[in-house]
């Protein structure tokens, strides 16, 4: 049979999906129809509600690919010109918790911050700039915490290089690989930082071993990673850090336009009372302007402030500069990539534009593989966990999203996320929740009391946290709650029968001995006769010498009563196994 690939942008109409299977749109909505949906012609049907499908129809020629539309970060390095200038590389500083990554820009920045933070975790994504020897350094201020995998992962894709950060007294951790494996996925060059190697029990070489088990072989043992050995604390040796950091750049030659449309990526946004939107961006083409009109996705706006990192204006930013912007219209999202337009018209129907190719890449999808599951009724047990995401600023409430999204519950519970937002809960977000077992949880932010109030009148449960993990450990619990109880069977002993007195339907009275384990009142009863299973009875009394006893033991005979749904006609020589069923609560 000839082999066919049909690819897939997001999602597909019953239409399409035919004509490229082959077959007739009836065939198709019949087939549909048979697995519980009634689909029109011009019906979309998801990626995985497609492949399910053509399972069904048993065509095994028949490959589905998704098609990338996504012009999210990945795919924004352009090809350069020839007239491309130099420009500064953009560095990410990640690595385990506590390994040193705050300290190390503390130090590097000269400037404290570690105070501020909630639960000792940097909670935003930010960006600044140092100069070296007359050379810019931009860096990306990565989260530390695992739960901030996704935001970080955003973070890697812009950087040229990540300064992996491992303490010398602890070695590789998970964080660490995972850095790692960030670092290769986007493309990025890595340098290793052994930090806190003034600490006692500081061992260079064991990270540096550690570390080549993990793929990145030290320069000094003939491998091609930079590792330089500082101490982040006490400020030892980041001057050589920092130069390996301009001699990686430089044999990168990393470059860019400048005569072209400034363009970047969104790194950070949040609303604040008097000034608007408020945006951080890091251009990696071009030239921005204050006065220049600019669009991110779905929004867009004309710069009216602009500032560099340490909050002083600026006029112009060139590659690799990250800045603060005011002016966008509506809050652009963390990870979209902007582009200048000449004037607010062009802005304008960009940003429709944009718009509206989000909502067919997604909201246009009317039958989804969940809804199909549900509908075929295929063991489909999976419960819904619904949630409301409120965070002080768009990037954390990006990184809460991914971050539960990570959460594996084994397909047993499917996430949805009923809306998410920025600021504090209120009202609409508790009408939301209302009366549909959802949960709202609020990242750094708070809740008015009338809010509370009105919540609590709803029975709608508000957990507000400012650290991730915690807010994940909680959710991860309300979903475990949602998961059905675990029955688990104990087998406590076996009887071999000896002699049957009465059987009726509900009841039995028997004796015998116990040949292993023992015999309690409440034990559960498998009644077998040559290893056949003949029906489940309940131990209601157990005597031993005709008197009422607690138990029976191994070696020992006795009588016992027994209860039963329907009769079981016990006969001399059969055995009883005796076992105890308790349901016990699953843990994800
Ligand atoms: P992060 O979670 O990776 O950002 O780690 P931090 O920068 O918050 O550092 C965690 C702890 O290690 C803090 O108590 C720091 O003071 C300490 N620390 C960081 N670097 C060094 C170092 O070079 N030497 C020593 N002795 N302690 C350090």
């Amino acid at each position: 049979m000839e082999e066919k690939t049909i690819q897939i942008a997001g999602s597909i109409t019953v239409d399409e999906l035919s004509k490229a299977l082959g077959l007739s749109v009836t065939e198709l909505i019949g087939t549909l129809f048979k697995n519980g949906i009634v689909a029109t012609i011009n019906q979309r049907l998801d990626f995985e509600t497609a492949s399910i499908i053509i399972d069904e129809l048993g065509l095994k020629n028949v490959k589905l690919e998704r098609k990338n539309t996504s012009t999210k970060t990945s795919d924004f390095r352009r090809e350069l010109s020839d007239k491309a200038v130099s420009r500064p590389p953009v560095v990410a500083v990640m690595g385990h918790v506590d390994h040193g990554k705050t300290t190390l820009l503390d130090t590097l920045l000269n400037k404290k911050t570690v105070e501020d933070e909630a639960g000792g975790i940097t909670q935003h994504i930010s960006a600044y700039q140092l100069k070296h020897n007359d050379r810019l350094i931009t860096f990306l201020d990565t989260p530390g915490h695992e739960a901030f995998a996704a935001i970080r992962q955003h973070g890697a894709m812009l950087t040229d290089i990540v300064v992996i950060v491992v303490a010398a007294d602890d070695g590789v951790k998970p964080q660490t690989v995972e850095a790692i494996n960030f670092a290769k996925t986007a493309n990025a060059k890595i340098i290793v930082a052994i930090n806190k190697i003034d600490r006692d029990g500081a061992d260079i070489n064991r990270t540096m071993a550690d570390l080549s088990q993990h793929g990145l072989q030290p320069e000094e043992w003939g491998g091609d990673t930079v590792m330089v050995p500082i101490s982040a604390k006490f400020n030892q040796n980041l001057d050589k850090l920092l130069d390996m950091i301009i001699l990686t750049a430089d044999i990168e030659e990393l470059k860019a336009d400048v005569d072209i449309p400034a363009e970047g990526l969104v790194i950070e946004s949040h609303m604040e009372v008097g000034k608007g939107s408020v945006v951080n961006l890091l251009v990696t083409g071009g030239e921005l302007k204050t006065g220049e009109f600019i669009v991110a996705g779905p929004t867009y706006g004309k710069i009216r402030t602009m500032l560099d990192f340490k909050g002083k204006p600026k006029g112009k930013a060139t590659p690799s500069t990250p800045v603060t912007i005011t002016g966008f219209k509506e809050l652009p999202s963390f990870g979209d990539r902007f582009t200048e337009v000449k004037d607010e018209k062009t802005a304008r129907k960009m940003a429709l534009l944009n718009a509206q190719a989000a909502a067919s890449e997604s909201a246009d999808t009317n039958v989804t593989s969940s809804d199909l599951l549900r509908m075929m009724n295929v063991a489909d047990n999976t419960k819904t966990f619904n949630v409301i995401i409120k965070g002080d600023v768009l990037g954390s409430v990006t990184s809460v999203v991914d971050s539960l999204k990570l959460i594996d519950t084994k397909g047993e519970i499917t996430l949805n996320i009923v809306s998410t937002g920025v600021g504090d809960i209120n009202e609409n977000d508790v009408y939301m929740a209302a009366g549909d077992n959802t949960v709202i949880y609020g990242f750094n932010v708070s809740v008015p009391i009338n809010i509370s109030k009105m919540a609590a009148r709803d029975n709608v449960p508000i957990r507000t946290y400012k650290v991730i993990y915690e807010l994940l450990d909680d959710a991860k619990h309300e979903m475990e709650n949602l998961l059905d109880a675990e029955i688990v069977e104990e087998d406590q002993g076996e009887l071999k029968v000896l002699g049957v007195f009465r059987t009726e339907k509900t009841s039995i009275i028997a004796g015998g001995e116990v040949l292993t384990g023992n015999v309690k009142p409440g034990y559960l009863v498998r009644v077998i006769r040559n290893k056949k299973f003949l029906g489940e009875a309940e131990v209601t009394s157990v005597q031993k010498e005709k008197i009422d006893a607690k138990e029976l033991i191994a070696g020992e005979t006795g009588g016992l009563a027994m209860k039963t749904n329907s009769k079981i006609d016990l006969q001399i020589n059969d055995r009883l196994v005796f076992f105890t069923r308790e349901a016990k609560k699953r843990t994800l």
